[in-house]
């Protein structure tokens, strides 16, 4: 979990250079750790399970080039690779390496989960709520609830922006 500088400093911590580390999700966030952590000298692979990285916010294009900008800067990106597990090492408590549901096995010294979230909007459906299909930033305090419809990501303030 990143929340804090603690966090960070302790995720931080894990990095040695010429470690293995697997960055599970293609997005903003796992792209950026899998930026830092191939300039602090680890060996990254990029584990994504779309055709393509970024594919929640941006065009195929945008994608195409980040993808070859990592690729330039030594991080390995594997799209269509959906993880299904992750094995460990009874004896050190260590994650030894990640499988994905496409029959890939990543050998790992640092695993990084950055797969986004989903917006529960089970109870906005259920109560009826018209669904509607933009993105709005709204302070939390005016929010009914979070939706999504197709691929966008839409939130539900009690009087749109
Ligand atoms: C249309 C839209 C507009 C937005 N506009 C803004 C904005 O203007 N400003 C702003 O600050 N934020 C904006 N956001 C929000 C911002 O994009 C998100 O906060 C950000 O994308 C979250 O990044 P993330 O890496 O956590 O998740 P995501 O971008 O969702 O990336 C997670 C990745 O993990 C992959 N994944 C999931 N499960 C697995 C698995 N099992 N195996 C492998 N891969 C997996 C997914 O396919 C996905 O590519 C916007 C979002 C959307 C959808």
């Amino acid at each position: 979990m990143l929340r804090t500088i603690a966090d960070a400093d302790r995720i931080r911590a894990e990095y040695s250079a010429g470690g293995r580390a697997v960055i599970i999700g293609g997005g903003y966030i796992g792209l950026e750790v899998a930026a830092t952590a191939r300039e602090l000298g680890l060996d990254v692979t990029v584990l994504e399970m779309t055709e393509r990285v970024m594919n929640r916010v941006t065009c195929p294009q945008v994608s195409a080039f980040y993808a070859a900008e990592h690729a330039r800067r030594g991080v390995r990106i594997r799209c269509n690779e959906t993880v299904r597990a992750l094995h460990g090492d009874a004896s050190t408590g260590r994650v030894r390496c990640v499988l994905t549901e496409q029959g890939g096995e990543y050998p790992a010294d640092v695993v990084v989960i950055g797969v986004g979230v989903v917006p529960a909007d089970e109870l906005a459906k259920a109560a009826g709520s018209k669904l509607v299909p933009v993105f709005a930033i709204a302070a939390k305090s005016n929010w009914k609830g979070s939706v999504r419809s197709n691929a966008t990501f839409c939130i539900l303030p009690t009087r749109l922006l």
